[in-house]
Formats: C-alpha cells, structure tokens, sequence
C-alpha cells in the first residue's frame, strides 16, 4: 500500500532495463563490453564505444548481466501483483530479438521468469485473504501476429472455427466505457499454480505449430499473456475486476525494407506499426495528452482498458551487451527513454 501511494506520486509508467550477459559463443569470438551497467548506480546504463563512455541513460531500475530471475521479481512484483487490488496492469518486454525479453517473461523451466512468477504470488495473497476475500482468477493466452489476433489456448485447426466475426478473425469489441474484450476467446479459469503451469505450455507449445521455427516465428509476434482477476470483499460484497496484460514484444530490430519482400515485408511493416504505435500511445500517456492513439494498433487497442487512467505500466527494455549491437541498444535505449 505505502508502494502504492510512492507510485501515484510519481505517475504510473515505469521503465526498467536489463542488459544478458554475453553468450558462450561471444566468449568465444572474444567480443567487447558495449555497455556498462556494473560500475553504475543509481539506475544509470552507459554505452560504451572502444572502451570509453558514449552515452548514458538513466532508468527507474537497471538489472545487470548478473542479476537472477528472482532478483527482477522482486522490483516487478508490486507492479503485476497490484492487479489483485483492482488496478489494471500491462508489463512489456521490449527490444532486439535475443537480448532476453522470452527469458524475462517466460523464463525456462529451471529458471522461471515474471509470468510464472507473477501467478504464483497471487495464489499466495488469494490464500493470506481467504477469510476476506473471494478471487476468481482465469488466464487467456494470445499472440499479435501481422495485426491478427491468435488464441494460443484452442488447437491452431479450431481457431478459424471458435473466431467470431465473418472474415474468420477476432475482433475487439467495446462492451461498454472502459471495458473492450474479444468475443470467443478463452478464458481458462485457474485455481492453483500447478494449473497455472499447463495452461502456459500449452500457450507456448500452441506458438510453434506449422512454424519454419518455434523461435523464428516468435521473434516477429507478439505474444500476450492476460490474467484476469475478480475480487469479492466477504464483509462488504464489493466487487472488483481488473486486468493484467503480459506481454512479449515481437523484435525491434530494424530491418531494411530493401532486404525483404513479401510475407516477410508484411511482417516487418506490421511490427514496426504496432511498435511505434505503442511508443506513441505510452508517450501521449506519459505526457498527459489529450489525444491517446489507441486505435492504430491492434496491440493498443486491445490492451487499451489497462493502459491510462489508473492503470500501470511496465516496460523492460532488453539489451544486448555486446559491442557489435551497439546500434539497436541505441534504438531501443532511446525508444525507452522516450516512453519514460
Ligand atoms: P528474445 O526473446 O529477446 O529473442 P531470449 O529470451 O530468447 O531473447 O534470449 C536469448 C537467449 O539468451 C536465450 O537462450 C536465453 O535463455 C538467454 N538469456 C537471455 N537473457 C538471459 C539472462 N539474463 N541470463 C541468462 N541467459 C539469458
Ligand atoms: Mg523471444
């Protein structure tokens, strides 16, 4: 709660960075440092060029190569576990494809990042507050993929048949003022963690289907986890619904347009809208606008109930340290501050 009252002090959107650390086969090649977040504090990232600084950010967290899983939770958890107080809650991993925003949401089995983690938490306030309160919570599991949406949770043959608009695609419907949701979608109702882990595999496992590479194709979607929390106070009968939206971003990286054609030109022209689209929609945020572009995305339109207003953001921007890649850390380190 005291958190809580820090947050509304100082705005609702939070950016925090995180470096990996360089990979057996940099080791390897002997690749250099281009950043600099070790020697560093008070949320400061520095690029380094030939050793020397070239320029620095500054942001409201900074995990460097060594930081663990645990360690980014424990910066995240007030943030996506606020969604069980009635805030809604969006949290994006950000940035060049294999600089780690897979590991941060996800994680991997032996190391389980800020999903898993997230709805583990609330099982455990759920059970603190049982004698207080009543939580249903259900998970959808969906990826953005050339401004289509997918249901991650139906076998890919029955998504064409469960889409409920004419033309065989989800739409986003607005129920009503502040409340848009997707028709046909599922909902999976989740009562304890061990349910919790089936339900994100068969998301994961969902993603790969009659794809070139499992990998490959992740890298160009994005995918989007939704929990969905409904709260009962026992004593009063208040209820509250709210929202959290976790979502992996497809890759920053810039491709250029000369390089490919087709599919593939498609693809690269769908995440470079969406990507900007969400900068511009978190900057006009940020930036107290009149104007907030949600409907040039399906991304911001979809996530749009729980982006503004009370609502709280997350971004973590992800970066490689590798010197070689200095050019897209520079673009999604300024990408970040922008959105800050
Ligand atoms: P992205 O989703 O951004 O493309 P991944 O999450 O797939 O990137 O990460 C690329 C590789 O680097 C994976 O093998 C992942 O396990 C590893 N990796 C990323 N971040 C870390 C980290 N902080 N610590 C250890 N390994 C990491
Ligand atoms: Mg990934």
């Amino acid at each position: 709660e005291l958190y809580n009252k820090i947050l509304e002090l100082k705005g609702n959107i939070r950016v925090f960075c995180r470096c990996r650390p360089l990979n057996f086969e940099e080791i390897e090649a002997g690749a250099s440092m281009g950043i600099d977040v070790e020697s560093t504090k008070n949320g400061e990232v520095i690029v380094m060029s030939n050793g020397l600084p070239k320029k620095s950010f500054k942001f409201d967290s900074v995990f460097a190569p060594s930081a663990s899983q645990a360690d980014v939770f424990e910066d995240t958890a007030p943030f996506a576990t606020s969604v069980i107080d009635g805030y809604n809650v969006c949290i994006f991993a950000y940035g060049q494809t294999g600089t780690g925003k897979t590991f941060t949401m996800e994680g991997t089995p032996e190391n389980r990042g800020v999903n898993y983690r997230t709805l583990k938490n609330l099982f455990e306030i759920t059970k603190e507050r049982e004698n207080r309160y009543s939580y249903e919570i259900s998970v959808s599991v969906l990826e953005v993929y050339n401004e289509q949406i997918r249901d991650l949770l139906v076998p890919a043959s029955q998504n064409a048949s469960t889409a409920k608009s004419k033309d065989n695609k989800f739409e986003i419907r607005q129920v009503n003022e502040g409340n848009h949701h997707v028709p046909g979608l599922v909902e999976a109702r989740v009562t304890s963690i061990e349910e919790v882990w089936d339900v994100l595999k068969t998301g994961s496992n969902a993603r790969a289907v009659g794809k070139t590479t499992a990998n490959e194709h992740s890298s160009r979607s994005h995918c989007i986890h939704c929990v969905m929390v409904k709260g009962e106070n026992l004593l009063t009968g208040e209820c509250t619904k709210s929202k959290l939206w976790l979502v992996d971003l497809a890759g920053s990286e810039r491709v250029a347009k000369t390089e490919v054609q087709g599919e593939r030109l498609k693809e690269t022209q769908s995440i470079n809208k969406s990507l900007s689209a969400l900068g511009d929609v978190i900057y006009a945020l940020a930036n107290k606008s009149s104007h907030i572009p949600f409907r040039n995305s399906k991304l911001t339109h979809l996530l749009q109930d729980s982006l503004g207003g009370d609502s709280k953001t997350l971004m973590f921007v992800q970066i490689s340290p590798n010197e070689k890649d200095n050019s897209e850390t520079l673009c999604s380190l300024n990408f970040a501050s922008r959105v800050r």
